[in-house]
């Protein structure tokens, strides 16, 4: 069989290459393995370059000057070499899967078929050697590719058994991938939801995120509304109404593509600020993320401040930050563009006005105020107390209000007169 062209053409970098022909020298299978076969393939260039190779891991540690133990235990070590690292992986098989979630064992083994029965899906599961050009593809993989088709590596049912990700993984392909399940592997899902439900949410939240950041997210999230395995981790878009998923599910295109702008876009109308918290929590993403979630969600509806005079939107900059303008923008037009699409001008004039305040950088907390504590208690004759808090506060809305006031001498002149009028 010839090599197909975009494997010969293929951009491996150098030190994958060197890793490679140093174990083929010393008489060991060699491949890459997985996705940068995959991408190679498709004419895209990989993330990542994997190694799989018939030497074990001390072989492998013993072949190289520098390298990192990783997942030694699994077979996988990395290869510290011209200053890149490579994983290098033996040739495994796993045992018994207990509870759907992790083999009872591995078994290193020496044929690389055995490796790629293991593997997930066809087009998961071929494997290339660059320097001697041998290409194995015992499941068919190549003609799934050009099929454009996921498709399990022998029995679905049985696969989706044994790892209960895999059908997660499965949708996620076909979301970034723009392909298509084969029937047998989509048939698959619903019966074995009771196994992916054991699967922990991390690696849920992994895969959802990556096919949230694909070019076909909403596509992707439709899928794994249909396969029932979105209710087991989001009830709250699988059990909404269909007109209101559908606008979720569109808004959640919004760009750029960002995990924050996505989800707050996609659970804007969907849920309030406290469930989007809570499903942030249950997905278990950082604090940071779920915080930036449910801020932009829950002022994504930008639309009620159209008519707002340049204070109010002030007040608004003030509760969102400066830092988090742009995105907010991005996630109201998204929901716009998706609900409404007739008042994105206005939206657009909107977000202008937005972007023109937050450039000119106006003072929008207290600690931009020109007056500091000290100097609010020197102008009132007090020392600390809370009428220092209550001046700040008055000073505070008259500089939102009309941010031009904010210099010494006319917040002095302010704050001695609002003394006089509370006559105190
Ligand atoms: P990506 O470009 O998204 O990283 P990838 O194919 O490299 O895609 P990884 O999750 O990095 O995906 O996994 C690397 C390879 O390991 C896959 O191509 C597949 O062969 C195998 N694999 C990963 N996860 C599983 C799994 N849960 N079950 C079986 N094989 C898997
Ligand atoms: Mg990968």
């Amino acid at each position: 069989m010839t090599t197909p062209a975009p494997l010969l053409e293929a951009d491996v970098p150098r030190p994958v290459l060197d890793v490679i022909a140093r174990l083929h020298e010393l008489g060991h299978a060699v491949f890459l393995v997985g996705g940068c076969v995959r991408d190679t393939l498709r004419g895209v260039h990989p993330k990542d370059f994997d190694v799989a190779t018939s030497a074990l891991p001390e072989e492998v540690q013993r072949a190289f000057r520098k390298v990192i133990p990783t997942g030694i235990q699994h077979g996988t070590v990395t290869v510290v070499q011209g200053g890149t690292h490579v994983e290098v992986t033996t040739f495994r098989s796993e045992g018994d899967y207990h509870d759907g979630r992790r083999p009872s064992a591995v078994t290193f083994e020496q044929d690389i078929v055995k490796d790629l029965s293991r593997r997930d899906f066809t087009i998961n599961a071929m494997a290339w050697n660059p320097l001697t050009h041998e290409l194995a593809d015992p499941f068919g993989g190549q003609q799934d590719l050009k099929a454009r088709v996921v498709r399990c590596v022998g029995s679905a049912i049985e696969r989706f058994s044994e790892d209960g990700l895999r059908p997660m993984r499965a949708v996620r392909f076909a979301a970034v991938l723009d392909f298509t399940l084969d029937p047998g592997t989509q048939a698959a899902i619903p019966e074995t939801l009771p196994v992916f439900r054991k699967v922990a949410y991390e690696r849920v939240r992994e895969e959802f995120v990556k096919l949230l950041l694909s070019k076909r997210e909403a596509f992707g999230l439709e899928l794994l509304a249909t396969t029932g395995l979105l209710d087991v981790f989001l009830p709250e878009l699988a059990r909404a109404d269909a007109e209101a998923a559908r606008l979720a599910r569109t808004a959640a295109a919004a760009e750029p593509v960002d995990v924050e702008i996505r989800l707050a876009a996609l659970l804007a109308d969907l849920v309030t600020p406290p469930q989007a918290e809570e499903i942030g929590v249950r997905l278990k993403f950082p604090t940071k993320t779920i915080e930036r979630v449910k801020l932009l969600s829950s002022h994504a509806a930008l639309e009620r401040h159209v008519g707002d005079p340049d204070p109010a939107l002030r007040r608004l900059l003030a509760k969102v930050g400066l830092a988090n303008v742009e995105a907010l923008t991005s996630v109201a037009r998204a929901r716009i563009q998706a609900r409404d699409p007739a008042r994105l001008p206005e939206m657009d004039a909107l977000i202008g006005r937005l972007h023109g305040l937050a450039a000119s950088k106006p003072p929008l907390s207290a600690k931009e105020l020109a007056l500091n504590g000290g100097a609010i208690m020197a102008t009132l004759g007090v020392g600390p107390s809370p009428i220092v808090g209550e001046a700040t506060r008055f000073l505070l809305e008259r500089v939102l209000d009309e941010p031009s006031l904010n210099e010494v001498e006319k917040l002095k002149e302010m704050l001695l007169a609002w003394r006089q009028a509370r006559g105190s």
